[in-house]
Order: C-alpha cells, then sequence, then structure tokens
C-alpha cells in the first residue's frame, strides 16, 4: 500500500527483465519502506502450465529461499504442492502427503516469506463461498497481492490431486477432467494460498487460489470446498511481485498472448 506506483514499476522492470532474458538473479529488495520479505516470488505462468509446460525449473531448495508459505506443483505435474513453515509437502494422486525432497524441480509455484499484518478468528463458515467473502474483507486493495494462512478446525474439506504426466504433456484441463478428489471431515489442518488482483490474470490466477494440508501434515490437496467451525485467519500484503520464466524448448514455443479465461474455470474448480 505503501508507493504503488514503486512496486508497479518494480513489477514491470521484474516482468520486462524476465521476459528478455535476463531476470535478475539476486533476490528482488522491495526497498526501504515495506521490507525485502513483502515479495510475492513466483515460478513460471499460470498460462504456461495450463499449456503443459510442466518440467521442474527451480529446485525446492531454491524456492524455499525465497518464501516460506507458498503453493506450486512438481515435475511433470506429480501432484499439489504446500510450502508450510519452510517446508514443501507434495499431495501425490492418492492424496497423501509426504514432504518432497529439496533437490526436486517445480514447474510453477508461487512463494513468499509469510509474516501476518493482520489476524482474525472466525467462527461457523459453512462453505468455500462464505470463507472467501470473510476473507474479502481482510483485503483492502483489490490491485494488490495478498497471501493467506488459515489454521482451523474444518467440519469438511474438499481437495483434488493431479497425477503425474508423460510426455507429450497434456494441457492442465485434460488432466483434471479426470482428477482424483478427496475428503476430510472434522479434521484440523492448514489452508495456505493467495489472493491475486484481476490485472495478475496472464500470468496467475485472478481471486482465492488455496491448497489444504491436515495438521498431521500426511494428506491434503488443491481446495475445492470446505466447512469450518473455527480457525485463524492470517493475511500478508505483498507489495513486490518477483518472476522467474522457465528456460526450456516448450516454454519457448507456447503461445501466451491470450488468457484462458474458460479453461482456468475448468482447471481451478
Ligand atoms: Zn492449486
Amino acid at each position: 500500500m505503501k508507493k504503488p506506483s514503486f512496486y508497479m514499476l518494480l513489477f514491470f522492470l521484474v516482468f520486462c527483465g524476465a521476459l528478455a532474458g535476463c531476470a535478475a538473479s539476486s533476490t528482488s529488495s522491495s526497498g526501504s519502506d515495506a521490507g525485502s520479505d513483502d515479495v510475492l516470488y513466483q515460478v513460471s505462468t499460470l498460462n504456461a502450465l495450463m499449456q503443459g509446460v510442466y518440467d521442474g525449473e527451480i529446485t525446492f531448495d531454491q524456492l524455499t529461499k525465497e518464501g516460506d508459505l507458498g503453493i506450486g506443483t512438481f515435475d511433470g505435474l506429480d501432484g499439489e504442492g504446500i510450502v508450510l513453515d519452510g517446508k514443501v509437502y507434495q499431495v501425490r494422486a492418492d492424496g497423501k502427503a509426504v514432504q518432497a525432497d529439496g533437490s526436486g524441480k517445480t514447474p510453477f509455484a508461487v512463494v513468499t516469506d509469510f509474516e501476518a499484518d493482520e489476524q482474525v478468528q472466525l467462527s461457523n463458515i459453512n462453505d468455500l463461498s462464505q470463507l472467501q467473502t470473510e476473507l474479502d474483507k481482510l483485503l483492502p486493495n483489490p490491485n494488490m497481492f495478498y497471501a493467506f494462512k488459515v489454521e482451523g478446525t474444518f467440519k469438511y474439506v474438499k481437495t483434488r490431486s493431479v497425477p503425474k504426466q508423460n510426455k507429450p504433456y497434456p494441457p492442465l484441463a485434460e488432466v483434471t477432467k479426470t482428477q482424483p478428489t478427496f475428503e476430510f471431515h472434522d479434521v484440523k489442518g492448514t489452508l495456505v494460498g493467495f489472493w491475486c488482483p484481476s490485472f495478475a490474470r496472464d500470468v496467475n490466477l485472478p481471486g482465492y487460489h488455496l491448497h489444504f494440508l491436515t495438521a498431521d501434515r500426511e494428506a491434503g490437496g488443491h481446495l475445492l470446498e470446505c466447512s469450518m467451525e473455527e480457525g485463524t485467519v492470517s493475511v500478508d500484503t505483498t507489495t513486490g511481485f518477483h518472476m522467474i520464466l522457465p528456460q526450456n524448448e516448450h516454454f519457448a514455443q507456447v503461445d501466451l498472448g491470450h488468457t484462458q479465461e474458460e479453461e482456468i474455470e475448468k482447471v481451478e474448480q
């Protein structure tokens, strides 16, 4: 919220630099006032992932240097990823979570160094739509990026994962047609993820994108639905944006000139 024009400029500089193949290799510093931790660090673009650019680009050891909370996927689209407290959890197609190897690579991920700017308690949330309405109240600026952590007791959670793909990689919408889904009842766990502004639609998902991990860290996935008895919501305003683009052939060949709105709907629900 401080000096938005500066951060927009930073966003475009990093974005344009990355497009030109000269992305800054150092951790971007977002200046003196907001602190360098308020940077959303993203690997690749959602459009590229949707078009099947599934080859891992950045190792999880590298990724977790850039942020301790976030979401993503794995080389070959081998499951849904949750980064929590600096550890990476991989929810494979059987719904079970394992801690991922730091040398593994991600084709798409978003992380930030999470420091809560605000915390609120919620109770009796009947569904995901109501949860989002409550989270909306914590977003004063629709042109900003926000990171979320929701630690709660859930009456119900529904997630999905995706099975590892072989080359030639099919588009994400093909994969999610037969996505395995999982249901949890009376479970403690954590939702992690982001809210992205509408202008980010060419590189990420506008609105909410949340993943779930059970408190025992043994299961989870990409969140499809939930109802929450009670929980603590922490939100971190993220004023900087740093994007790393894949250097592989496949990324060089896909057409990223238009946002696939309908396809996004299909793959996120
Ligand atoms: Zn997801």
